[in-house]
């Protein structure tokens, strides 16, 4: 059975690149009807926060990447870790070092002035007992270090990536538990990958040299490897590796700004994977059935904000309704435009006014606020408008027409619009354009029959009423 993992430290937020590796590991437990496992990786306890992981847990959440097992926590393992390496000693696959950090480092400067690659000289290889109770009397902590034999290459089978191999001796004996009693990353990911039974290891490239030292050790241990998929890099439009410096890589960007999971699932799906004629436009189901490993390109993905915008939108296109309000909600609310949860059905008809037209929802603050502000705010572009020659006349002439008016529905409204225009001997844009600038303060929004017949006849006169005082003064 397909068991794979996604093994994120706490030290930070989930990310785009972390989002999308969560995103391909449950999409290929789920194709193959396998088990998706989380694991916290927090043995950098410096570093590591709970905060970061309940943000971490709750935002893959709201992506809806559901894990079947788990969290599981490596600072609860410290004991199994410890146990493996204690083993590795005995088998002599591995050693203890009592190397100082200050020797280690001229070690490495000595390197770097010969010219050499620094990799650990191995003067703690061969240490008699006594050599060792020595510096234990010293009260110095060993490292433990993995014994690389030399010399010999590694070859690292990867699904996506092909055969690479990989000379023994550039490795150099690494440290797999450090003299704290934690575990390096490479040591600890292998014996949790070998002990929750990962069939895959779908990770990202910049991963891949880390794998030759984690085969080394599967070998060490007597055990099969999983297989190993790396997924291409996520780069930004200027084809660097993606980092703050390209915007906003976090989720809970995302998630705060108005973006829909479904839409960030779909796009991020799309970050390295897709179908040969490819919908852009992927459900979860669809994503789940066409997902394979096979499908996953080499190259690197680049990430494309305007994209998502468009993905976004068209998942709100397809939104239905009564969602779209409660999410529009919770947006007006944190800019104070609403107060409580007004669902009623006016309520609902602005929301539907705007379906076609948000790339996130949060837009829905900016573009809907004068249904919702007690006094509009004129733009410069609809005073402009406002004040050009005759708009006065007209916006009486309709005022005149709206009081006179009994029933507010569009069709009415609009009705009564088109023959003022006729009657003027005009276009009717030479009414709609006042008309917009006067109920909204723009000149952009949604239809205006719509606008004044959801406003409401009373609101719509005193915006009128307002706007022909800002004319006067
Ligand atoms: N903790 C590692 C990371 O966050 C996991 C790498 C792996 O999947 O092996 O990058």
């Amino acid at each position: 059975m397909v068991r794979v993992r996604f093994a994120p430290a706490p030290t930070g937020a989930l990310h785009i690149g972390g989002a999308r590796t969560a995103l391909f590991n449950w999409l290929y437990a789920k194709h193959f009807g396998g088990k998706f496992i989380l694991r916290i990786e927090d043995t950098d306890i410096v570093r590591s926060t709970n905060k970061w992981v309940k943000t971490i847990l709750e935002e893959l959440k709201w992506l809806g990447l559901d894990w079947d097992e788990g969290p599981y926590f490596q600072s609860d393992r410290l004991d199994i870790y410890k146990r493996y390496a204690e083993r590795l000693v005995k088998e002599g696959k591995a050693y203890y070092c009592y190397c100082s950090r200050e020797d280690l480092e001229k070690h490495r400067r000595k390197m770097q002035r010969l010219k050499r690659r620094s990799v650990y000289s191995g003067t703690c290889r061969e240490l008699t007992p006594s050599q060792r109770k020595h510096y234990e009397s010293q009260g110095r902590k060993p490292t433990v270090r993995f014994k690389i034999q030399h010399p010999g290459t590694t070859v690292v089978s990867d699904l996506i990536r092909g055969t690479s191999s990989f000379d023994n001796s550039i490795l150099g004996d690494f440290i797999i538990i450090k003299s704290t009693g934690t575990p390096t990353y490479n040591f600890a990911v292998v014996v949790d990958d070998y002990e929750m039974g990962i069939t895959h290891v779908i990770r990202g490239e910049d991963h891949i040299s880390n794998t030759p030292r984690q085969i080394l050790i599967y070998k060490a241990l007597s055990v099969d490897p999983p297989k190993f998929a790396h997924l291409p890099l996520i780069l930004g439009q200027d084809r660097t590796p993606l980092s703050k410096r390209h915007g906003e890589i976090s989720i809970t960007h995302y998630i705060e700004n108005g973006y829909l999971p479904e839409a960030l699932v779909n796009y991020l799906s799309l970050l390295g994977w897709g179908l040969t004629s490819s919908p852009q436009i992927l459900s979860r189901e669809e994503l789940i059935k066409d997902f394979t490993l096979e499908r996953v390109s080499k190259a690197s993905a680049v990430f494309d904000i305007e994209k998502l915008l468009w993905i976004n939108s068209e998942y709100i296109k397809r939104m239905d309704i009564s969602r779209m309000t409660d999410i529009c909600i919770t947006y007006l609310k944190k800019v104070g435009l609403v107060e409580f949860n007004v669902k009623n059905s006016w309520f609902k008809e602005v929301i539907k006014l705007y379906k076609d037209r948000l790339k996130t929802i949060s837009q829905i603050a900016e573009f809907a606020s004068f249904f919702f502000e007690k006094e509009v705010n004129y733009s410069k572009e609809a005073i402009n408008i406002l004040n050009k020659e005759g708009t006065s006349q007209v916006l009486k002439k309709v005022k005149e027409r709206f009081v006179e008016q009994e029933d507010f529905d569009v069709f009415s409204v609009e009705k009564t619009v088109r023959s003022l225009a006729l009657e003027l001997g005009i276009k009717a844009a030479k009414i709609i354009h006042p008309l917009r600038a006067a109920l909204t303060g723009r000149t952009i929004s949604p239809g205006i029959f719509d606008v004044v017949s959801l406003l409401g006849k009373e609101r719509v006169i005193n915006r009128i009423e307002r706007a022909l005082n800002l004319l006067k003064g």
